[in-house]
């Protein structure tokens, strides 16, 4: 399959990660559409695209799919924009910044029989892939707990919207990552979260820590930050027969290492690296052949934007929260 896309958002993922995942999967990026035309045309010169505008109209006509990476606050009107004009989305995650706006997508994307993927990568990581597969198998036994360590160093020229104003915020912008893979790994789903944040005040949190329940019984523990240069990712899969340890697995790169502790002792796993944002568009490309949701479909992006909010007013209450079921 090759498809035409337009890309809504001359953004840094775009530019470090989706321009050349797309054209590894042999798509064609036929537009780039910003709401600053000098930064849009920046974009096309600098990758060779044939069409740069300010209306996303304009960028539609033409294409087959979306990818949206545009600041949070933009997601949910332009993906309705692009499936009302026949378009599938691919939509960086948060998929939107509140819960209707996520439900509206999920509807349109029905309505337009189109499909609509939210860019969790990390299902796509080789370590987490095998993490779940030494799940599956049973080689720690019954899973208690998960710790996901998330924390690490926005960089200077990121330190724009993500700190104030809608959309913002440590929790929209990796919680929902973390309840993501979480999910992935676990197969459940989770219903209550108890957090807690730090960072200035009046603005949205930079660092939360939490508490998810997960349906069947499963804890696991977040830790996100946007203020640990030297933060390492991490997760730790606690089983009543073992344990996973896998360093270095929640970036954009194929990267990271996984190893196991059990009553054999500690060793290291095999690990098969895939670029993830390259599997993403393939996994696109199968879920539309086959009409069949992706490996994160809208309705997974509205669950997970369900829980990071619920942990932000968690954390504003100083309690337990129920995370609001997405049908
Ligand atoms: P950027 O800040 O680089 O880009 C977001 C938007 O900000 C752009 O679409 C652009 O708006 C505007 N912008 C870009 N550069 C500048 C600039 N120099 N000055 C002012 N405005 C600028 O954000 P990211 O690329 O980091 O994130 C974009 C989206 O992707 C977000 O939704 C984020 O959550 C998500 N993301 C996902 C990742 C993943 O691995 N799945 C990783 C990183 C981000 P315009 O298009 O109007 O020009």
């Amino acid at each position: 399959m090759s498809l035409r896309w337009a890309l809504l958002g001359a953004s840094t993922i775009a530019r470090q990660r989706m321009v050349s995942a797309i054209r590894a999967v042999g798509g064609t990026i036929v537009a780039v559409q910003s709401g600053d035309l000098d930064r849009a045309s920046a974009f096309a010169a600098d990758f060779a695209l044939p069409l740069a505008v300010t209306d996303i109209r304009h960028a539609l006509s033409g294409a087959d799919a979306v990818y949206i990476s545009s600041t949070n606050d933009r997601h949910c009107t332009q993906a309705l924009t692009a499936l009302a004009a026949g378009c599938h989305v691919l939509c960086e995650k948060p998929v939107a910044t509140s819960i209707e706006d996520a439900r509206a997508m999920v509807a349109a994307a029905e309505t337009a029989r189109r499909v609509l993927a939210v860019n969790h990568h990390l299902r796509h990581n080789g370590v987490n892939r095998a993490i779940r597969e030494q799940m599956r198998a049973g080689a720690v036994g019954q899973v208690r707990a998960i710790i996901v360590s998330n924390g690490g160093w926005l960089p200077e020229e990121l330190r724009r919207w993500r700190l104030s104003g809608e959309g913002s915020g440590i929790a929209l912008d990796k919680t929902v990552h973390d309840v993501d893979l979480l999910r992935f790994l676990l197969g459940t789903e989770p219903i209550a979260v108890n957090a807690s944040t730090s960072g200035p005040p009046d603005q949205p949190a930079q660092a939360i820590m939490g508490v998810l329940e997960f349906d069947g019984g499963v804890l696991a523990q977040f830790y996100d930050d946007f203020n640990a240069p030297h933060g390492q990712t991490r997760i730790e899969v606690i089983g009543d027969r073992g344990r996973l340890i896998a360093e270095d697995c929640l970036s954009g790169r194929p990267a990271g290492t996984l190893g196991i502790s059990d009553a054999n002792g500690t060793r290291p796993l095999p690990v098969d690296h895939e670029n993830p944002y390259a599997e993403v568009i393939r996994d696109l490309h199968r879920a539309i052949a086959a009409g069949t949701p992706p490996a994160a479909s809208g309705r997974d992006g509205a669950i997970a934007l369900s829980a990071a909010l619920s942990a932000i007013r968690s954390a504003r209450t100083s309690g337990r929260l129920a995370i609001e079921s997405i049908a």
